[in-house]
């Protein structure tokens, strides 16, 4: 497995490996978990050659502490990484990435402004920005995303549409701890209270799911239900739960298959997301 820290140089690799092999791409923040690892499984099996990047990207917190505090540990990802046979890890610097003049953003007015875009301002115009670089530094073939940051994946989707990005879009499957918390690197930040605490955005989206199997559609019926299931718990803020078309995350009144219910609540400081894709 090799590291490579310049972009120049991920440049020319990337240009002779296309000759010969597909690539697949798993682009992180690192502090790199299960639901990482099942990506990287995927484009292991998928592809011929694999590539991580891990880049905590500055222009995507809308608030410094936030990033200053992202946790990391370097050393531990590229054991994980050399076990899943990764072929190159990209880590890039922050200041070349973004180099003092930079000023060039993607914008996706309509989905930004969205679910998670409402309070965490300037957030995924960071995310599409990296990308997008990323995508054009790294070339790869099928690139892989989590189900977990859905406005995310969604986002990314319409990016690489409207651009002609030749990049195929995978999405993988939250992966979730036993007790049906979704993993996450920010989980570290929970208490072990909190973390029982936390269980209350699985245990909304699980009554959603008992809600709609019992024939109830109506979207304020069921968001009233998982918001007191939340309720119940007093450390626990919400900041919103939505039931939106996938495709352009509007509200809807009656849900549909393949509708997204998505959620984002504060447990004590940290900020958890979670959804599921409506299949009935
Ligand atoms: P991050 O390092 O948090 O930026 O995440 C990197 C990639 O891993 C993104 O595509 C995430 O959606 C994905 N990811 C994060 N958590 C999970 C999870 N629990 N299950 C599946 N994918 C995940």
């Amino acid at each position: 497995m090799k590291l490579i820290k310049s972009i120049n140089l991920m440049q020319r690799v990337i240009k002779d490996l296309k000759k010969q092999y597909t690539i697949g791409f798993v682009p992180t923040m690192g502090f790199l978990h299960e639901g990482h690892i099942s990506l990287i499984k995927s484009a292991r099996k998928e592809t011929e050659k694999v590539i991580v990047s891990i880049f905590i990207n500055p222009i995507q917190f809308n608030d410094k502490k936030d990033f200053n505090k992202y946790p990391k540990n370097i050393q531990k990802d590229i054991k994980i990484l050399e076990q899943e046979n990764v072929d190159y890890v990209f880590l890039p610097q922050s200041t070349k990435i973004y180099p003092q003049n930079f000023c060039t953003y993607i914008n996706i007015e309509n989905l930004f402004s969205k679910l998670c875009g409402k309070s965490r301002q300037g957030h995924f115009q960071g995310v599409a920005t990296i990308v997008l670089k990323l995508f054009n530094i790294i070339h790869p073939n099928i690139a892989y995303f989590g189900q977990k940051d859905a406005q995310q994946t969604i986002i990314i989707k319409k990016m690489v549409k409207d651009l002609n990005v030749d990049v195929k879009i995978k999405i993988l499957s939250t992966i979730r701890e036993n007790s049906g918390l979704a993993l996450s690197s920010r989980n570290t930040h929970l208490s072990n209270l909190e973390k029982q605490q936390a269980l209350c955005l699985y245990q909304s989206l699980k009554k959603a799911k008992d809600l709609m199997k019992k024939g109830i559609r109506k979207s304020n019926i069921i968001k009233d239900e998982m918001q007191k299931i939340i309720s119940q718990f007093k450390n626990a803020k919400i900041d919103y739960i939505a039931i939106v078309n996938s495709q352009n995350l509007e509200d809807v009144d009656f849900v549909q298959n393949k509708d997204l219910i998505a959620l984002a609540v504060k447990i004590g400081n940290t900020r958890l997301i979670d959804n599921i894709i409506c299949n009935f």
